[in-house]
């Protein structure tokens, strides 16, 4: 007989699983799962004994195994390849910034959104993850750092997969992380980067969850990001940017707009001169991310001086910009460098 996995349930769904125990007992539970990482019933010394034996025999509280652990030679930055219970994997990294400890997790096995850069999407979309996968990296994470006496500061949704095409699952999942039984974590830190789902981003609004939002501009018009992201096709850019303005006006929260630059493609002053106009009076900042290399992707990285002068232009016309601190390209950890392998 399979154990039913109690790892990522919420409170509720506890005392239903358990039921006719009395509600106490769900409580414990979660207690023992999320705030002590205990992974064995028989170590959970606040139940009877006959309990410890009942639960071992039909449950498990499992999150992922390491299949391969990759140290950069920066050494703040590590990424892991962890495996999922039907056999495949996905990549999350661990950063060390000088604001803490942040992990990258991925949203789903591989990507559907075909976006021209990624080494994500290069397979399509195998499945999405489950809620409680996405918070058994976060565990993961939070564990690792637990066992080098350091804590998890903050949780970015960035690795492979489109987050907001899981939308179900990630909204229980942060929810999940949320609460005071479980990791406690502050919406403020965790942050969300989409490549445009315009529809979800209108969605993730009315949840009332201020997380920080990321959205992958990549192009400061409609033709040119069509051809980088198949999703302008459906999303375009207006609607985008109106939906990125609404988002920012109802949270309060300053959206992030990522744009990758591609050497030769989208990182003349030219380019720069349109996303300053079409970003201008919104509450929001650039983060630009010099294109990092994947061997099937036919780009190249921008030059130094490239990458100088577009950020220069933003900042003195009015962009908040700052240039994306590459960590891990050594261990093919950086953006864009993640990918599905079973
Ligand atoms: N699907 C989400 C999150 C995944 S990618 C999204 O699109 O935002 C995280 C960031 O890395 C995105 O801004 C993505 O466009 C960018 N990225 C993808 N490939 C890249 C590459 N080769 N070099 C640099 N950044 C890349």
């Amino acid at each position: 007989m399979t154990k039913k996995n109690l790892f990522g349930l919420t409170l509720t769904e506890l005392e239903k699983e358990l039921a006719p125990l009395p509600k106490f007992r769900a409580k414990q539970i979660a207690a023992q799962i999320y705030k002590h990482g205990v992974k064995n019933f028989n170590d959970m010394n606040e139940l009877p004994k006959t309990l410890r034996a009942e639960f071992s025999s039909r449950y498990e509280i499992k999150i992922a195994d390491v299949l391969k652990r990759l140290d950069s030679g920066d050494g703040l930055t590590k990424k892991f390849l962890l495996g999922l219970s039907d056999g495949a994997a996905v990549e999350i990294v661990l950063m060390k910034h000088d604001y803490g400890n942040s992990v990258c997790i991925s949203s789903q096995v591989g990507c559907q959104m075909g976006c021209k850069f990624c080494a994500s999407t290069l397979k399509g979309l195998e499945r999405n993850l489950t809620a409680a996968e996405m918070l058994g990296e976060i565990f993961f994470a939070e564990e690792f750092l637990r066992g080098e006496s350091q804590k998890l500061d903050s949780v970015v949704i960035m690795g492979t997969g489109e987050p907001l095409m899981n939308y179900d699952e990630l909204i229980k999942m942060l929810r999940l992380l949320h609460e005071d039984y479980c990791l406690g974590m502050s919406y403020r830190k965790i942050t969300i980067s989409t490549c445009g789902v315009v529809p979800a981003i209108k969605k993730l609004r009315d949840e009332k969850i201020p997380v920080t939002l990321s959205v992958s501009l990549h192009a400061p018009d409609d033709n040119l990001r069509s051809a980088l992201m198949p999703v302008n096709s459906a999303f375009n850019l207006k609607s985008l940017l109106a939906a990125g303005d609404d988002y920012a006006q109802s949270t309060g929260r300053r959206v992030t707009y990522e744009y990758i630059l591609l050497g030769g493609v989208n990182d003349t002053e030219e380019h720069a001169r349109r996303l300053a106009k079409i970003l201008s009076g919104q509450l929001a900042n650039v983060n630009l991310i010099p294109f990092n290399p994947v061997v099937e992707r036919n780009f190249s990285p921008p030059t130094k001086a490239a990458v100088k002068k577009f950020f220069h232009f933003l900042n003195t016309h009015g962009i908040g910009a700052t240039i994306r601190k590459e960590m891990g390209a050594d261990v093919n950890a950086a953006c864009g460098q993640l990918r599905a392998r079973s």
